[in-house]
């Protein structure tokens, strides 16, 4: 769809295709609203395809005396591993408990029963220090204690985003990615009217009429809605991983531990075939014109973080294959230190425009209620209560002979109705990339189906070998171009010019800081 096939009037408009925007589109279209989504990049673009993948109650939050909102993610965690399995996925983990720093076994243990409380059924364990080798045998042995263990689940955060946009447009929603909400109209009354709207390149403008806008820009929510309360702004803060190929340390299961620099909890988890490490909470210093970059500095911390928790492996940022940096958007006085700051989210209303910014992935839904109720007095009354439809026609009887677990990936990521498409496939395409989990049949679906509009699209969000493979999958451009070239429309020049764009922004954005030049450390 092109922006000038729009329809001239929508009930309301979402700006941004995170996931926070992909849950209001989805509320917005499932209760019968003419709705528009509109992302200014690609589809999950921003912090949504940047997280640490947890869908999780958060059991820090327990720590800073906020139940509820533990007990919402909670409950947030258990419908969304029923709705999506084989995307949101149970994930163990494992917290080693030392005598000289971190909690202790018994503040550990009475956080843990009011999560499993919050769960309805017992979900954590303790480990002896023996236990806790055999989990994790690299652990650090001095003053090590014994270790407790729980239960969260993680995601593919980008594949959630689509999987959400997707349902709301089989509610009948419209959603274009590379389109940019550039202003707004009023009436004479000071009520929303209109929204402008652009092209990638800002060649082509059009106004749609609406008295809704939601404004679920993350980050950049300031530069359509200034803050209304006094003094509070947004203060981006920057959370950053560095990923590791399994070969170096095969994981099951997330090890938690605390940063003996500083305190803070960090992360090293097992995901889509590799290994993640992160976060770090730092203000955001690069223009939000750009990706978001890690610094050296941050790799540095982490390193010192994991090198500590597992000496004898004796890892280096040599080991790592890329890295990823996100952007949390905090409403703050900027009094606090980073990791200190609310993780609330905020919902701020000005006749017809409403923003939504902060929060988890984890509660998206929550925040995507929230913001219609806001928006509540300026919508009309919905059509019709519009289910998803289902294509009841397609049967497929062809039997894949792939592994429980490949169709258990393709289902998660894709639901019944497309699993029945991508059977179609031939069954060579159902190899798994490298040493990922990703299959060559998404690829040749995401080029079908997908909207992709650039080659990272593809890579990074669609299917996620941009952050896995060394260099960025770069030795395998030219078998994702003979494979995607009958289902893009793109010239010959067009794939020699993404693929060098590619190159150049794999290389300045998600390499291992040790491996850029310049001011890009
Ligand atoms: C490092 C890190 C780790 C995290 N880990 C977790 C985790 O494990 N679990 C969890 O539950 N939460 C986690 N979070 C929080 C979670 O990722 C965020 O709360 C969530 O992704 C925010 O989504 P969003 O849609 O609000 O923002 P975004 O995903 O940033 O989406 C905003 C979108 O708006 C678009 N946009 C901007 N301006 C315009 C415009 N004018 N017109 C149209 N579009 C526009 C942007 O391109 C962007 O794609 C983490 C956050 C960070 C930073």
């Amino acid at each position: 769809m092109k922006l000038n096939d729009l329809n001239k009037e929508y009930d309301l408009i979402v700006a941004g295709g995170g996931i926070t925007g992909a849950g209001v589109f989805y509320e917005a279209a499932k209760k019968g609203f003419k709705v528009l989504l509109v992302e200014a990049n690609d589809f999950a673009w921003g912090t949504s395809s940047r997280s640490s993948k947890m869908v999780h109650g958060g059991l820090r939050y327990l720590k800073q005396g906020k139940f509820l909102l533990t007990k919402t993610a909670v409950k947030e965690r258990e419908r969304l591993l029923k709705l999506y399995p084989g995307l949101v996925t149970p994930l163990n983990f494992i917290m080693p408990v030392y005598n000289n720093y971190g909690p202790s076994k018994s503040s550990m243990k009475i956080g843990l029963s009011i999560y499993s409380f919050m769960a309805k059924e017992k979900q954590h364990k303790t480990y002896t220090k023996d236990e806790a080798f055999e989990k994790v045998p690299a652990l650090r042995d001095e003053n090590l204690v014994s270790a407790v263990g729980f239960k969260d689940a993680q995601v593919d955060d980008a594949r959630l985003v689509l999987r959400i946009i997707q349902q709301g447009c089989r509610c009948g929603g419209t959603a274009m990615n590379y389109t940019k909400v550039v202003g707004f109209q009023r009436n004479r009354k000071g009520h929303l009217a209109a929204v402008n709207m652009s092209d990638e390149k800002g060649s082509l403008c059009v106004e749609t009429k609406t008295k809704v806008l939601i404004n679920a820009t993350g980050a950049y929510a300031e530069q359509l809605h200034p803050s209304p309360m006094k003094g509070f702004h947004i203060r981006p803060l920057r959370g950053s991983h560095l990923v590791f190929p399994k070969s170096v340390f095969p994981l099951d299961r997330v090890v938690s531990f605390i940063h003996p620099k500083d305190l803070r909890p960090v992360f090293l988890f097992p995901w889509e075939g590799s290994v993640f490490l992160g976060t770090t909470d730092v203000d955001h210093d690069q223009s939000l014109k750009m990706e978001p970059f890690m610094r050296m500095k941050e790799a540095d911390y982490l390193m010192e973080g994991l090198n500590y928790i597992l000496p004898d492996l004796n890892l280096s940022l040599n080991d790592c294959v890329s890295s990823l940096a996100g952007v949390r958007p905090v409403l703050s006085k900027k009094k606090k230190a980073a990791s200190k700051e609310s993780r609330e989210h905020v919902i701020w209303k000005d006749k017809g425009l409403i923003t939504v910014t902060g929060g988890k992935l984890t509660t998206f839904r929550i925040l995507a209620n929230d913001a219609l109720k806001a928006a509540k007095s300026y919508l009309p009354e919905p059509v019709s209560q519009s289910g998803e439809t289902k294509n009841n026609n397609i049967i497929y009887n062809k039997e894949l002979h792939i592994s429980k677990e490949m169709k258990k990936r393709v289902l998660g990521r894709y639901g019944r109705h497309k699993f029945q498409i991508i059977q179609q496939y031939d069954e060579h395409l159902f190899k798994p990339i490298e040493n990922t989990n990703t299959l060559w049949a998404e690829i040749r679906y995401a080029a079908e189906h997908e909207n992709i509009v650039h080659l990272s699209d593809l890579l990074l969000r669609r299917v996620r070998i941009g952050l896995l493979l060394p260099g960025g999958g770069r030795d395998l451009l030219d078998q994702v171009e003979t494979l995607c070239k009958p289902h893009l429309s793109w010239t010959n020049k067009k794939w020699e010019a993404e693929k060098k764009a590619y190159k150049i922004l794999w290389e300045t954005v998600y390499s291992p800081p040790n491996k850029r030049k310049g001011a890009l450390i």
